[in-house]
């Protein structure tokens, strides 16, 4: 997946023009209604202030947690608006409905430089279905397509790709620099490149093994994953999180990693408990040594040594995954040492995955990583080399020319 022959915010002229510009503003609530991370309405502000400040009329479009029947007010997009609204230090107007008549009326009313936000576009159950009628309703409204929402690029839903069937279509700022450092650390990597994968389940992983090792030097297997693999290699695994129907293929992935001569490391040693607790007791062992009654929930100081050596020497890290269950704090030392590693490395580093960012942010690290996407499913599904809905639905580059407004000659 490439962004090469995409056509980017900056490839188009926008005074004057209606733009609805699809963003993730999906952002975690506590119970009374308040944002407790706006991070990724801050992920967004530099295309929405390069849409205002270009004069465009500005029409915002996200969806917010799951609501399964409709609009409901604890859904609603006020919050995220009034929060864009402080942000940007000007204000954003919220439509009560999303293709209805006040959404329609305010976006016919806009005068350049204006912003404005729909309700939650997932209010329709149009919206996940990618429905060819709803993604032309919300189409009408606009004359231009931004999409600049990383975190549901790998859906095809209406406002992520339907869309764009009906209008020239960019992606935004965002988008664009979560491909850039993605795609040169996957196509050009600084080498030695090593990657780290952890987490729980190897189903979810299997094609990210496989594409990463055509690319890494060094693949480091970890967290609940590794179970399976070191089962495969003839280890008792007690009552580790392992699956018994991919242990086949977790050999077949070892294999291929000696032909391709990639340097694939697994747990040396494991904190294991009896229960899977906050406060169960716990102890280490070699991984050819998991007592039949005891689960890794952590990867053990030899581990930790072994797996902060190949980060220090590389030039490149990705990481998915966290190590251990990090959620408990006596089982959280390898995911916290796995981060600090990454954090006092010189190499480029990537985090993706919902997880192991808020291991990341959780220790501390998160300035001195290179880049936390911002979306996990979607820098995933990105890492195994497949299309991205919201990214393959955008305008190609028209060949051999050079205007500076191509999206609107179209
Ligand atoms: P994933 O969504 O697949 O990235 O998995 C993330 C989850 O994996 C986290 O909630 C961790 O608690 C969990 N995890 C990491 N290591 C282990 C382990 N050894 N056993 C069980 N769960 C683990």
């Amino acid at each position: 997946m490439s962004m090469k022959n995409k056509m980017a915010i900056s490839d188009i002229y926008f005074a004057g023009r209606r733009v609805i510009a699809r963003v993730d503003f999906n952002v975690p609530l506590d119970k009374d209604g308040n944002i407790t991370d706006d991070s990724r309405i801050v992920g967004a502000l530099p295309t929405i202030r390069y849409l205002a400040e270009n004069d465009a009329k500005v029409i915002l479009v996200s969806h917010l947690g799951r609501p399964k029947n409709g609009p409901e007010a604890k859904f609603s997009m006020k919050p995220a608006a009034v929060r864009l609204a402080q942000l940007l230090g000007r204000p954003v107007l919220l439509a009560a409905d999303v293709i209805g008549p006040d959404a329609k009326a305010k976006a016919a009313a806009l005068k350049n430089g204006e912003i404005m936000m729909l309700e939650n576009v997932r209010f329709h159950k149009e919206e996940e279905m990618n429905d060819p009628a709803f993604a032309k309703e919300l189409a009408s409204m606009a004359e231009l397509f931004v999409n600049d929402a990383f975190g549901t690029a790998h859906r095809a839903h209406a406002s992520t790709a339907g869309i764009a069937d009906y209008l020239p279509a960019v992606c935004g700022f965002l988008i664009q620099k979560e491909l850039e450092i993605m795609g040169k650390a996957l196509d050009n990597p600084e080498r030695p490149f090593v990657a780290i994968l952890g987490g729980a389940k190897v189903s979810d992983k299997i094609s990210v093994i496989e594409s990463l090792l055509d690319k890494v030097d060094t693949l480091i297997i970890c967290g609940g994953m590794a179970y399976t693999f070191l089962k495969a290699q003839g280890n008792g695994v007690g009552k580790s999180l392992c699956e018994l129907d991919k242990l086949d293929l977790a050999n077949e992935l070892l294999a291929k990693a000696v032909a391709k001569k990639v340097n694939l490391l697994l747990p040396l040693d494991n904190v294991v408990a009896k229960e899977f607790k906050a406060d169960a007791e716990s102890f280490t062992v070699p991984s050819d040594a998991i007592p039949d009654d005891c689960m890794g929930l952590d990867i053990g100081p030899k581990t930790i040594e072994l797996f902060s050596e190949a980060i220090k020497g590389a030039k490149t890290v990705i990481w998915n995954g966290p190590p251990g269950v990090f959620e408990f704090e006596r089982f959280a030392n390898g995911t916290h040492k796995i981060a600090e590693a990454l954090a006092n490395s010189g190499a480029i580093t990537i985090v993706g995955g919902g997880d192991s960012a808020a291991a990341v942010e959780q220790f501390g690290f998160a300035d001195k990583i290179t880049h936390i996407s911002t979306g996990g499913g979607a820098s995933l599904e990105f890492l195994e080399g497949k299309e991205l809905p919201g990214i393959s639905c955008l305008t190609d580059m028209p060949s051999g020319c050079d205007c500076s407004n191509c999206a609107g000659c179209h």
